[in-house]
């Protein structure tokens, strides 16, 4: 048996830039113009397959590819059952839904008995089943967003990430109704030298998407400032300390959550922090 692993990514649209940048950034190299229908990593026995979105549940489903990425709209709306390695957290958008400004939404109960037209129905009728909410779906492929002006439909369930197209088609988003991110899937019943790839695979992801969320931090410090910058820092076991020239002064140096950046750099000028820099993390583990 092989080492080898398949994974399908999306030939071109929303997810393959970034999906091809995540595999890039786990030092994973492969040709980059081409994007040929199957191409196979130069450095890590990784072989991809490019393909339409919509198709990569089922070719993992049928061991066409051992992997994909995909959103996981996308995947819930197949109803296949596959293993959900990890969420790459990219590709956020949610399910809405939307209706014409002059609908009276007052919650999901207001679709009762109306035609709703969306491209998730088995999203959507799970959603409005638990609800016991009963709607006829119209179900369209795309453009979505049309189909109240053209009389098709009374609402409509669709992906939204800013609400620029709603708006445009003069409908107002009600309510949320799902949530979505690019996900990796994998087959269940994967040979073993194949498990031990997407391992590997996974270890450098997760060092990436671990780097992504942080920043690294360098400055100097007045010398009787330094508990104060280890409370401000938090979190890591001890930042790194280091003498400078100067008897008064330390060079301080740690990993910071990109969320609590700016705060932390705030509160360090506060106590005299100078010569602040700061990097991108490239990979890190925990
Ligand atoms: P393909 O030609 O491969 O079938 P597509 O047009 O179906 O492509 P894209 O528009 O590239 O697909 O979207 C791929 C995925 O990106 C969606 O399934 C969804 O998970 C995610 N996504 C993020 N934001 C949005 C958005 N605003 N609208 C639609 N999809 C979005
Ligand atoms: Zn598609």
């Amino acid at each position: 048996m092989s080492e080898m692993l398949s994974i399908a990514v999306q030939k071109s649209g929303r997810l393959s830039e970034k999906s091809l940048d995540i595999i890039r950034q786990c030092g994973i190299d492969f040709g980059t113009d081409s994007r040929v229908l199957r191409e196979v990593a130069d450095n890590f026995p990784l072989e991809f397959l490019f393909v339409r979105d919509d198709d990569i549940p089922r070719y993992v489903s049928d061991g066409i590819a051992d992997i994909g990425i995909v959103g996981r709209n996308e995947y819930d709306e197949t109803g296949l059952e596959l293993e959900v390695v990890r969420d790459l957290k990219f590709a956020s958008c949610r399910l809405s839904i939307a209706v014409p400004a002059s609908f009276d939404y007052k919650g999901l109960r207001s679709l009762e008995g109306k035609r709703i037209a969306t491209s998730y129905p088995r999203i959507l009728r799970s959603v409005l089943d638990k609800a016991g909410v009963s709607a006829e779906l119209v179900v369209v492929s795309g453009s979505v967003e049309i189909t109240v002006q053209i009389g098709v439909a009374d609402a409509i369930a669709d992906l939204v990430s800013t609400g620029t197209t709603l708006r445009m088609n003069g409908l107002v988003e009600a309510e949320c109704i799902y949530r979505s991110s690019a996900v990796m899937i994998a087959r269940p019943d994967m040979a073993e030298e194949k498990k031990r790839t997407l391992y590997r695979l996974m270890e450098r992801i997760d060092a990436v998407m671990m780097a992504r969320k942080k920043k690294y931090i360098l400055f100097n410090l007045p010398k009787d400032r330094l508990d104060e910058a280890a409370l401000i820092i938090g979190g890591m076991k001890s930042p790194t300390v280091t003498p400078l020239m100067d008897p008064g002064w330390l060079s301080v140096q740690s990993a910071v959550d990109e969320e609590r950046f700016w705060s932390v750099f705030e509160s360090l000028r506060e106590i005299g922090a100078e010569g602040i820099l700061v990097m991108n993390i490239e990979k890190m583990t925990e």
